[in-house]
């Protein structure tokens, strides 16, 4: 179904837009001169101190209508625009919630951090079950999803006041041994490895100026992470150098993560290096254990090398391994998924991140049309969900993606000594990230100011090598910010 969207009001054409798809799914939302199956038409009046939104759903002759009142904001300004988008949202969803009988399990929910409004709620200095109360009210959320938060909640408590000067320390590897047909990262393959040393070179030379930034800054980084791409499609020196040089300069940490990610970038020998140096988890990603799946979606290994690698790595003694699964793979049912999760569940790992697949326009999936369905992805997640509290995890972080399959969730899961701090810090925004490397987007968490100013680095790996000094300027402009309200200077 195609759905053209009319409204008299500039700005909230996306957000209804969201909600259409929300019911209809990734391409429903249409502009109105382009061909159409229904119209969804808006109509906003203010009068008497009151805002009145009413939408029309218009399918051939039929036509569906829902009207909601709330009182007006007025004087402009973002709580105006926040509280008029809300209800704008809420009257649009209320309508095709009764079109179509569905119910979805995020209820009105578009956004990506849905643990943020649980945690509004309880700073306006709600209870917990009155918090949980306006969530139903407000968004519609199903019981499943508000537990869920509760839970993730419950695990962040003591993790996520961390001291206004702390500072994670994020390096991306955009390399990949070959590319997943559901990637839509910038990530390019390492074909001939050409631009691993520059690429290299470049960081190490971000490394040396922002551990000078770090440090008049008054930033504590105690909290490591290398992710990418694969960081393990590195060869064991290469690997080698880039951690030692980052102890060198940001060290020591607390908590260092390295996203080994592919089990064919990973041997005894370069696991053994990994040991050596103070890296304290690392991510062996098996995504399924069926081969046959394994080889549609572009990834070279096999179900058996991830379990070799993995009893390898516990073998040299690593204590804490994450591996992550997604729900929903082309050519997967329920019974394949839970295969996966039967084999993770032998392997016992310390942390499983189960995601939804999503389907992102410049994907390979995308362009061959692929649409999992419905019923079947909410109980492949819904079965993650249970081998990970059978494995003595608990869920402590989660986000949403656009273009996820029924609009559900990424969700990771941790025995609770095993939750990692960066993953916390990371979604929930509370803490400040320096990102090195093409593609990593620095935050500078401003806390008091309740604000958040971006850096971002160009994620074209040859424009990063060049242009590496600009990148670290960048940081300079917004960590400037932070040291002076932090009186440093
Ligand atoms: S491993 Fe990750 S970054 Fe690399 S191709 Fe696959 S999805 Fe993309």
């Amino acid at each position: 179904m195609r759905i053209a969207i009319h409204t008299p009001l500039t700005g909230f054409q996306n957000d209804i837009a969201d909600v259409v798809r929300l019911f209809y799914g990734e391409g429903a939302a249409v502009m109105d001169d382009v061909a159409h199956d229904a119209k969804l038409v808006h109509t906003h009046i203010e009068e008497n101190g009151q805002w009145r939104e009413t939408f029309a759903f218009e399918v051939g002759a039929d036509s569906s209508n829902q009207t909601l009142e709330a009182p007006a904001i007025t004087g402009g300004g973002l709580e105006e625009k926040r509280q008029l988008k809300r209800l704008i949202k809420r009257t649009c969803y209320q309508l095709l919630k009764r079109y179509t009988g569905r119910a979805p399990a995020w209820g009105a929910l578009t956004g990506i951090r849905p643990t943020r409004l649980y945690y509004q709620q309880l700073e306006q200095g709600k209870a917990r079950e009155e918090a949980r109360d306006a969530l139903r009210t407000l968004y519609d959320l199903s019981e499943e999803k508000i537990d869920l938060l509760d839970e993730i909640l419950d695990a962040q408590s003591g993790f996520i006041h961390r001291p206004e000067n702390a500072c994670d320390l994020y390096v991306g590897i955009p390399f990949c041994t070959t590319r997943c047909a559901y990637c839509s990262f910038s990530s390019g393959e390492i074909g001939n490895g050409r631009l691993v040393e520059p690429y290299l070179q470049a960081l190490f030379r971000e490394m040396d100026l922002c551990s000078e930034l770090a440090e008049r800054s008054g930033l504590q980084i105690d909290v490591a992470y290398i992710g990418g791409g694969t960081p393990s499609s590195l060869n064991t020196e290469q690997l080698d150098r880039l951690l030692s040089h980052m102890e060198r300069r940001f060290g020591p940490f607390l908590e260092f993560t390295v996203e080994a990610g592919r089990p064919d970038t990973l041997d005894e020998e370069k696991l053994s290096m990994l040991h050596a140096h103070p890296v304290t988890r690392i991510s062996i990603n098996p995504q399924t254990m069926n081969d046959e799946t394994l080889r549609a979606i572009g990834r070279a290994h096999t179900a058996q090398q991830t379990v070799d690698v993995y009893r390898l790595a516990r073998r040299l003694g690593f204590q804490d391994i994450n591996m992550d699964v997604i729900a929903a793979l082309p050519g997967e049912d329920l019974s394949m998924f839970a295969r996966t999760l039967e084999e993770i569940r032998d392997l016992a790992p310390d942390s499983l991140t189960v995601h939804t697949l999503a389907i992102k326009r410049s994907t390979r999936l995308h362009e061959q049309g692929y649409h999992p369905s419905a019923k079947a992805v909410a109980e492949m997640v819904a079965l993650g969900r249970e081998t990970a509290h059978a494995l003595g995890m608990q869920a402590y972080y989660l986000y949403r993606q656009k273009y996820m399959a029924e609009n559900l969730e990424n969700v990771g899961y941790a025995r609770p000594e095993c939750f990692c701090r960066y993953n916390i810090d990371n979604m929930e925004e509370t803490t400040s990230v320096l990102a090195l490397g093409a593609g990593g987007i620095s935050k500078c968490v401003m806390r008091r100011e309740e604000k958040i100013l971006r850096a971002p680095n160009i994620a074209n790996i040859e424009q990063y090598i060049q242009r590496v000094e600009e990148m670290v300027e960048r940081k300079r402009e917004v960590f400037a910010v932070k040291a002076s309200s932090l009186g440093r200077r």
